[in-house]
C-alpha cells in the first residue's frame, strides 16, 4: 500500500517549489557577459585547505556559505569542518562570505522569528571572526517554502537555492539558481554542460559543493574532478566573480530594476 504521508509531503514540496519560483521575486537585470561563481556550503575543512588554494592559484576567489555551528566540529559525512584559522586564512586572501544560518536549520519548517534569530546569530558569529560584509544567503539543504522565502527576502541578502541552471536576463535575487556538484545532480560533468550553454547565451552560473577530497561524500567532489572543472572554466573564458562581487555590481548599476512581481 502506498505511503500516503510520504506522497502528500512530496506533493507539498513540489507545490512549494512552484510557488517559490513564481512569487516574491526580486527581479534584477544581469549585466551583459558570462559569469561564474564558485561556492562552498557549510563548510568542510577540505574545501578550505584543498580547493581554496586551487582557486587562488588562478587568482580567483570563492563565496563561502558559513554555518557557524559547524566550526571545529567533525561531521560523519564531511569529516573535519572549518576552524577559525580557516576562516581567517580565507578572509585574508580576499574571499567572500555568505550566511547559511548559524545552526544549519531547515528554513522551510522554521518560524519567521527563528529565521531572523538565525540570521542575527550568523552575523554576530561572522563579525566575531572579522567578517562584516555579507551580501548573500544560501538555504541549508535547499529547503525553502514561500513563507521562508518571504521572510528571508526582508534581509536584503541575495538568496540562493539549489535548483540547477544558469541565472539569465531578469533574474530572481530571492531565489538564485545554482548547480551542485553532488552525485545525484550529475557531478562536475553536469556543471560543465551548463557552462557550455553560456557559449550561446549570456548568464551567471553559480556552482556549489561541500567537501573536496580523495574520498568525498556524495555531496562533495574529488580534487581531480574539481581541478578539471576549474580548467574547463578557465578555457571557457567566463569572468569569475564572487556572489558578493556580483551584488556590488548590481547595486552600483543604474540599470538595476528591482520590482515585486507578486
Ligand atoms: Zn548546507
Amino acid at each position: 500500500m502506498a505511503d500516503l504521508g510520504y506522497l502528500s509531503r512530496k506533493i507539498d514540496r513540489a507545490i512549494d517549489k512552484i510557488l517559490c519560483e513564481i512569487f516574491d521575486k526580486r527581479a534584477v537585470t544581469l549585466p551583459a557577459g558570462r559569469y561564474v561563481s564558485l561556492c562552498f556550503d557549510d563548510f568542510p575543512q577540505s574545501a578550505a585547505r584543498i580547493a581554496a588554494p586551487m582557486i587562488e592559484r588562478r587568482d580567483w576567489r570563492a563565496t563561502w556559505y558559513v554555518a557557524g555551528g559547524f566550526m571545529g566540529e567533525t561531521e560523519p559525512e564531511y569529516g573535519q569542518m572549518f576552524t577559525s584559522e580557516d576562516l581567517y586564512a580565507l578572509r585574508r586572501k580576499g574571499h567572500d562570505f555568505g550566511c547559511h544560518t548559524f545552526d544549519h536549520i531547515d528554513c522551510s519548517t522554521a518560524s519567521a522569528k527563528e529565521l531572523h534569530a538565525q540570521v542575527r546569530k550568523s552575523a554576530a558569529f561572522l563579525a566575531a571572526n572579522g567578517i562584516s560584509e555579507v551580501s548573500s544567503f544560501a538555504f541549508p539543504f535547499g529547503a525553502v517554502d514561500l513563507a521562508a522565502k518571504r521572510v528571508m527576502s526582508q534581509t536584503g541578502l541575495a538568496l540562493r537555492g539549489v535548483k540547477p541552471g544558469t541565472n539569465r536576463g531578469s533574474i530572481d535575487l530571492n531565489m538564485l539558481k545554482a548547480c551542485g556538484l553532488q552525485d545525484n545532480e550529475g557531478g562536475t560533468a553536469r556543471a560543465i554542460e551548463e557552462l557550455e550553454t553560456l557559449k550561446h547565451q549570456d548568464g551567471w552560473l553559480i556552482i556549489f559543493t561541500h567537501d573536496v577530497r580523495e574520498t568525498p561524500s556524495p555531496w562533495g567532489v574529488t580534487p581531480q574532478d574539481y581541478e578539471h572543472l576549474l580548467d574547463a572554466i578557465a578555457c571557457f573564458g567566463a569572468e569569475i566573480v564572487t556572489v558578493g562581487d556580483m551584488m556590488n555590481r548590481l547595486n552600483a548599476s543604474d540599470a538595476r530594476d528591482v520590482r515585486a512581481v507578486a
